[in-house]
């Protein structure tokens, strides 16, 4: 049995996480300030002896002994991550140092929940690792695309200076069950906006795409990760290749929750990127043949179904 920290385990993606490595038999640790993420994420796990649950924040120090942590304290919706942005990128970079220093101080294994947000609106179509991106340094956007670039530097720095095993992940975009409805997202806006009746906001014209991974697939990547062989850090793309403009996103959506929403179009948020999709090569070679095994129009079926289910 394992003891491990989850940072963020109260959120869309750590809920999950955390959900699977206690059916895997290890003792969790959800760390969250529930900035955005809710104990209603986890209750359904508060009954496990092997489950614990801490109110902190990852820019404040925290010590624990565990042997392995995963890092995803940090709000992921441009909305959020926007609404503070000086607490986005403290708790990205704060968030790396205070967590770095712990797995330095126990010897734990840790790995950093990334973003394909470190390619930045891309001028290289699809993204591969080697890719150093194209961010605007000074936007919206920065707070949280900076923040995650510095942190992944912060990650290489201790494993090179200090010899901390680290484990990076590049996540793309990724939806499922337990997203906040109020989150902002494409894939929760689209489906709240369906399912009420309300009219679906595309941004810009609609072509920019994106390629949309469903949860189960993302947290089966993250574990495969954190077990890869010793002398292998990363960064690797986790990230569906299937890739979809917005348009296509709103007519699957209208027509699998059978709704009678039409759809308007908003300007286009600023540094918003045109394109995005995940070179994977890297993934299966490394990650025992990892695959996104989820298409699109199931993961959004499973995800319609929670919606419809909260709202
Ligand atoms: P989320 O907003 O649902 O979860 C983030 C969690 O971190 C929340 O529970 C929040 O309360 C917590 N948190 C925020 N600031 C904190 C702080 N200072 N101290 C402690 N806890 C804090 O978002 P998510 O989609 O579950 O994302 C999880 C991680 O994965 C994030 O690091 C995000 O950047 C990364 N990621 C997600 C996606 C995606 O599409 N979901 C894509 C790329 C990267
Ligand atoms: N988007 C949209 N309508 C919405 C919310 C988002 O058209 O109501 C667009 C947004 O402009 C972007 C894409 O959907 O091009 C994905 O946005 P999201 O905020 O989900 O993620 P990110 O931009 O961080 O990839």
């Amino acid at each position: 049995m394992k003891r491990i920290l989850v940072t963020g385990g109260a959120g869309f993606v750590g809920s999950h996480l955390c959900e699977r490595l206690l059916n895997e038999g290890n003792e969790v640790i959800c760390l969250d300030n529930y900035f955005t993420g809710s104990k209603k994420n986890i209750e359904h796990l508060m009954d496990n002896h092997y489950f614990e649950l801490v109110r902190h924040d990852v820019t404040n120090p925290y010590m624990v002994e565990v042997d392995e942590i995963y890092n995803l304290a940090c709000p992921a919706s441009p909305v959020h991550y926007q609404y503070n942005p000086i607490k986005t990128i403290k708790t990205s970079v704060m968030g790396a140092i205070n967590m770095l220093g712990l797995a330095k101080r126990v010897g734990a294994k840790i790995l950093q929940a990334s973003t394909s947000e470190v390619y930045g609106d891309p001028a290289v179509h699809p993204q591969p690792e080697s890719y150093w991106g194209n961010v605007n340094p000074i936007g919206l956007r920065s707070c949280y695309d900076e923040g995650k670039r510095c942190a992944e530097t912060l990650f290489m720095d201790y494993h090179m200076q200090n010899d901390v095993n680290i484990k990076i992940v590049r996540i793309f975009n990724t939806y499922g069950p337990r997203m906040n409805p109020q989150d902002g997202r494409v894939v929760s806006n689209f489906i709240v906006q369906a399912l009420r009746g309300e009219a679906i906001t595309v941004f810009g014209d609609g072509t920019q795409t994106r390629s949309f991974q469903y949860v189960d697939d993302l947290v089966e990547g993250m574990i495969r990760m954190m077990n890869s062989r010793d002398g292998f850090w990363g960064p690797v793309n986790i990230g569906n290749p299937g890739e979809f403009t917005m348009l296509e996103l709103a007519q699957e959506i209208i027509k699998l929750t059978n709704s009678s929403s039409k759809i308007t179009f908003l300007p286009l948020p600023q540094d918003d990127p045109l394109q995005r999709q995940p070179v994977i090569d890297l993934a299966k070679k490394e990650l025992n043949d990892w695959d996104p095994k989820i298409p699109l129009h199931e993961g959004l079926v499973k995800t319609i179904d929670y919606f419809k289910s909260v709202i």
